[in-house]
């Protein structure tokens, strides 16, 4: 499914560069639960960032789904990502004003999803996370643990083909981030493709692999029975 050959990724401020990903080569298939590990500053929210074609690469070749990213225009790029990427990110990134239950309509709206379609959808991905009773709460009127919940069934409404989250439960608190990993769980049983970054080795032990970056390079590639929770 995933498919990077050689990845390399540079950032350039004024005169300074610095090589955040360096010759990255690796796959993900369908159905994995595969952490990114490291330590701050080795490069995984950049490889999170490209993965989810949020950002573009140097050189190297990325495949999703046998789809050629670096061939892709700006519009078709923003099309493949709705349609195939769900992000969770670790400040939640919820819109404030709106209801849980518009934030979740969100990906369908820049899908082109008719309202109706739009509220049923979005009301079974919220009762999926355990929070059909508070679809007209706004996100200040509920928990940490709640929001990042949102977040996630925002993040699968439209079926990605994968889910990304970059330290999904770096704001939380260790029981609640258990709920999370759960529902991750679940969702990787059901069939979801997850890739999350932690630096938190007792995070990683409920995923399936385990990749560890050291200064932009792949140093580890780990298979692992994971702990159920
Ligand atoms: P991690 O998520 O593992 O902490 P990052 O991918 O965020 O690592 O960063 C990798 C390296 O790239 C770090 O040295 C960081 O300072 C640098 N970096 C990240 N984003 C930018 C940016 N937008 N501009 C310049 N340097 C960046
Ligand atoms: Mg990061």
């Amino acid at each position: 499914m995933i498919e990077l050959k050689n990845i390399v990724k540079t950032y350039r401020t004024g005169d300074e560069s610095l090589v955040a990903l360096d010759d990255v080569t690796l796959s993900i298939t369908d159905g994995e639960f595969t952490a990114i590990m490291g330590p701050s500053g080795s490069g995984k929210s950049t490889l999170m960032n490209i993965l989810g074609l949020l950002d573009q690469f140097d050189s190297g070749t990325y495949f999703l789904n046998g789809v050629d990213v670096s061939k892709l225009s700006d519009n078709e790029g923003a099309h493949v990502r709705n349609k195939e990427v769900g992000f969770v990110f670790q400040s939640f990134n919820l819109m404030p004003r709106m209801t849980l239950l518009e934030n979740v309509e969100l990906p369908m709206i820049y899908a082109g999803i008719p309202a109706k379609e739009r509220k049923k959808r979005a009301l079974k991905a919220l009762e999926r996370v355990g929070l059909a009773n508070r679809v007209k709460h706004k996100p200040n009127e509920i928990s940490g643990g709640q929001k990042q919940r949102v977040a996630i069934a925002r993040a699968i409404v439209n079926n990605p083909s994968v889910l990304m989250a970059d330290e999904p439960t770096g704001n939380l608190d260790s029981k609640t981030a258990i709920g999370i990993l759960r529902i991750f769980q679940e969702l990787n049983v059901e069939g979801t493709t997850i890739v999350m970054v932690t630096h938190e080795p007792e995070v990683a032990i409920y995923t399936k692999r385990i990749l560890s970056f050291f200064d932009g390079a792949l140093k580890e590639d780990h298979s692992q029975i994971p702990e159920i929770i």
